[in-house]
């Protein structure tokens, strides 16, 4: 069950959401899993959109064999989701079938190169007011004799 979350609700995100529907993703998938010879692990694969996620494009959950999307950074570079898919699938294809790696190494890069995929590990858009807020330390605290304090 999703959990209901305003960024569902944004005009951007639904229209992120016409173009790259849940067949749309599972078809990249599909694709990508095919043109590299191990269409056997698409019923292992999953994925999902992440509301929570702030300023990274998406990532790899190693243990439930999921990738999940940040579906406010992509609304915004949607032109991004098909090569995000694809170096997170990767990710997971690379630890089912080559054991631990280094994350970004020669294995993976490899499996970037022959889907055609820029092996680059990040990403250079703007997520400056994405960043999490820093929770407030200091409270403003009126005090009953007069002027306001910091604490
Ligand atoms: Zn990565």
């Amino acid at each position: 069950m999703v959990r209901r979350s305003s960024v569902f609700e944004r005009p951007e995100v639904a229209k992120l959401f016409e173009h790259w529907t849940a067949e749309a993703i599972q078809g990249v998938l599909d694709d990508i899993l095919g043109f590299w010879g191990c269409l056997d692990l698409t019923t292992a694969i999953h994925w999902r959109w992440n509301p929570r996620l702030k300023t990274t494009l998406g990532r790899a959950i190693f243990e439930d064999m999921v990738v999940e999307l940040n579906p406010l950074l992509l609304a915004r570079y949607p032109g991004q989701v098909r090569h995000v898919l694809i170096h997170e699938v990767a990710h997971l294809v690379v630890q089912r079938l080559h054991g631990t790696q280094s994350p970004h190494g020669s294995i993976w890069k490899a499996y970037m190169s022959k889907a055609g995929e820029s092996p680059a590990a990040t990403h250079n858009l703007d997520v400056s007011d994405l960043r999490r807020k820093r929770t407030k330390k200091r409270i403003l605290h009126r005090s009953r004799w007069g002027l306001p304090k910091i604490f």
